[in-house]
C-alpha cells in the first residue's frame, strides 16, 4: 500500500509538472502572440426585438501556429496574471476602433450601432487608461458614441472611488458603458444605483436554464425590473433559441446577443452575413 501510495504521489507530481511547462510555454507564446500577429478580432451581432443588428461584441481570438484555437477563456485568465493583459488590451481596443473607421468610411457600419470591447479590470485599473482611450478615439476618428466599453462587476471591487472617477470621465467622452455577466460578480445594488452605466448584459448562465429553472428565470426577471427601475437598458447574453427570445421579450428585455442571432464571425464575414441586410 505504501509503494503504490509514493507511486500515485509521483505521478500527480509528474501531471503537475506536465500542467506547469504546458503554462509556462503558454507564457512564453503569449510574449510574442502580438508581434506575430496570431491575434484577431471576431464580431458578434447584438439585435433588438424585431432582429435589427444594433452593434456587435468584438471577440479576441488567438491562432498559434498549427494547434489552432486557443480560447480567450484560457489565455485572457493568464494574460490578466503575467500582465500581458495591458498590452492585449490595447491592441483589441486599436483594432476595433481601426475597424469600426473603416466600416465607417465604407458605409458598412450604422452611426447608431455600438461596438462593445472587453475591458479586463487590470487594463481599465490603469493609470494610462484614459488617456490611451482619449488617444486612439482621437487617432481613428471614431465617434465616441460608437464604442461601448464592457466592464465586469469585479472591476468596481477595486479602489471604488477611483473606479468611479474613471467612469464618469470614460461617460464625459460620450462612450458607453456597460456591465458584462451581470448577476454572477459581487457589485451591490448600492453600486448600481450611482454609477453611470448605459447596460446590464445578463449573464449566459442564467440564460442558459431560463425555460427549465425557476431560479434563473426569477433572477432574469429581477435583473431586468431592476434595470428598468434605474432607467439602464439591459442585454440578454447567450441566446440560443427561438423560445428563449421569445420568453425573454415576454419579460420585457428587447436586446440580445447569442448564437440564434449570429456567431461571432471576422471582419469580412461578419460584413457578408449581418451588414448588408441591415443596410440596406
Ligand atoms: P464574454 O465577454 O462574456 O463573451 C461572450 C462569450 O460567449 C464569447 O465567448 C462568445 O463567443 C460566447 N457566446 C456568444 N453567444 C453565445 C451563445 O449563444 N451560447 C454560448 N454558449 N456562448 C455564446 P469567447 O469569444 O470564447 O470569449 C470568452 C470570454 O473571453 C469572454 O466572455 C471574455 O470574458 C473574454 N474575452 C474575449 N475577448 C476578449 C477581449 O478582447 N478582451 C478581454 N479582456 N476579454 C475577452
Ligand atoms: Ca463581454
Ligand atoms: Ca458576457
Ligand atoms: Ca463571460
Amino acid at each position: 500500500a505504501k509503494a503504490s501510495g509514493r507511486n500515485t504521489f509521483a505521478l500527480y507530481q509528474s501531471e503537475m509538472q506536465a500542467v506547469s511547462d504546458a503554462r509556462l510555454e503558454m507564457e512564453k507564446a503569449l510574449h510574442h502572440a502580438i508581434e506575430d500577429k496570431q491575434f484577431a478580432l471576431y464580431y458578434q451581432p447584438q439585435n433588438d426585438a424585431n432582429g435589427q443588428v444594433i452593434g456587435a461584441e468584438a471577440l479576441i481570438r488567438w491562432k498559434e501556429g498549427d494547434k489552432g484555437f486557443i480560447s480567450p477563456a484560457v489565455f485572457i485568465p493568464v494574460a490578466e496574471e503575467i500582465g500581458l493583459i495591458v498590452e492585449i488590451g490595447q491592441w483589441v481596443l486599436n483594432e476595433a476602433l481601426s475597424q469600426v473607421a473603416i466600416w465607417l468610411k465604407e458605409g458598412k457600419w450604422h452611426a447608431s450601432w455600438r461596438m462593445s470591447i472587453n475591458v479586463s479590470p487590470i487594463q481599465f485599473q490603469q493609470a494610462g487608461f484614459l488617456p490611451m482611450l482619449k488617444a486612439q478615439l482621437e487617432q481613428h476618428d471614431v465617434p465616441a458614441g460608437c464604442i461601448d466599453l464592457e466592464i465586469t462587476e469585479n472591476t468596481l471591487l477595486n479602489d471604488l472611488s477611483s473606479c468611479l472617477e474613471k467612469m464618469h470621465a470614460i461617460k464625459a467622452l460620450g462612450v458607453h458603458l456597460s456591465i458584462d455577466d451581470f448577476g454572477t460578480g459581487y457589485s451591490s445594488l448600492k453600486y448600481l444605483k450611482s454609477l453611470p452605466i448605459d447596460r446590464l448584459k445578463i449573464d449566459q448562465s442564467f440564460v442558459r436554464d431560463l425555460l427549465v429553472d425557476g431560479s434563473d428565470e426569477a433572477i432574469v426577471r429581477a435583473i431586468i425590473a431592476m434595470s428598468k427601475a434605474l432607467n439602464i437598458s439591459v442585454l440578454a447574453e447567450g441566446v440560443e433559441t427561438a423560445a428563449q427570445y421569445h420568453r425573454l421579450w415576454e419579460m420585457q428585455c428587447f436586446h440580445y446577443q447569442g448564437y440564434y442571432f449570429g456567431h461571432p464571425l471576422p471582419a469580412d464575414k461578419f460584413v457578408s452575413t449581418f451588414v448588408y441586410d441591415a443596410l440596406n
